[in-house]
């Protein structure tokens, strides 16, 4: 199939992000490393270090498009080692059975494994009925609500699904403020991430489409209007506000408030 995404329709999204990570669950892991030279983990790092600042007590917390389990796992993994916190569980949910698969299958090798702390869920951000109403402590989104076709629906269900009080958080690709530094990514990610796919993933096109998706997805300040819309919370607008951008903007972080 080929993925020339600016001439594929609303509807027919789902299905190709899904087609998508089929495609690349297995390679998932190897490819993010390769793609970003391992830049992704310490983002990882970064935004899970700093979701629960001096927060002692166990969390109930929800990591949608959590694919194969990166997110959740440094959630149990800080809480554990910074708090001595057994007790904080994560659902992982995610559209993608494949993904999901690969998460269960990492997840066997730790001791969370067969624990509460740890629940897998095949469920769509847009449309999340089956959990209910101010439930989580914490919702996190790490490169995944670019993927959805509708952000607003997205950002309604989290809101709905939450606490009040409780906190939103999403790691996604951004836009870059300096020219210079956003000529050099253009360059990098239009030629050398899809050659990347072709070499080491034998596939191009999805990697051509992760790549287009970015480009798609609202800049900071716009997103940050977003997430307010739906009824959250955010600091002010600017960057250390409403979001923090890690590398000048290639990722960033967006936090809310549920009211
Ligand atoms: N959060 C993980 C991470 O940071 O490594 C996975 C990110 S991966 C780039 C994007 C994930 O979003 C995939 O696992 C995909 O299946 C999932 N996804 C795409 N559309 C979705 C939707 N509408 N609802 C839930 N998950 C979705």
């Amino acid at each position: 199939a080929s993925f020339g995404f600016r001439t594929v329709p609303e509807d027919a999204k789902e299905s190709m992000v899904k087609e998508v990570f089929d495609s690349v669950a297995s390679n998932y892991d190897l490819m993010n490393d390769a793609t970003s030279f391992g830049v992704h983990r310490l983002w990882k790092d970064s935004f899970v270090s700093s979701l629960r600042p001096g927060r002692k007590g166990p969390m109930k917390c929800i990591d949608v498009a959590g694919g194969t389990g990166d997110i959740a796992l440094r959630i149990l993994d800080h809480a554990r080692e910074t708090y001595a916190d057994r007790e904080t569980t994560v659902d992982i949910a995610d559209i993608n059975a494949e993904m999901l698969k690969e998460g269960f299958r990492r997840f066997k090798k730790t001791m969370y494994h067969n624990t509460p702390q740890i629940a897998f869920h095949e469920a769509n951000a847009q449309e999340m009925s089956a959990f209910p109403d101010n439930t989580y402590d914490l919702y996190t989104i790490a490169f995944g609500i670019r993927n959805c076709t509708s952000i607003p629906a997205v950002l309604k269900e989290a809101h709905r699904i939450l606490k009040p009080g409780g906190t939103f958080a999403c790691l996604e690709f951004s836009r870059v403020g300096n020219p210079l530094l956003s000529t050099l990514y253009d360059q990098y990610s239009f030629s050398v991430i899809p050659l990347m796919g072709t070499v080491l993933a034998g596939d191009r096109d999805s990697y051509q489409y992760l790549v287009e998706s970015i480009r798609k997805f609202p800049p900071q300040a716009e997103f940050a209007q977003m997430i307010r819309e739906a009824g959250f919370a955010t600091g002010k607008d600017e960057d250390g506000g409403a979001w923090t951008d890690y590398w000048g903007g290639i990722a960033s972080v967006h936090k809310a408030v549920k009211l």
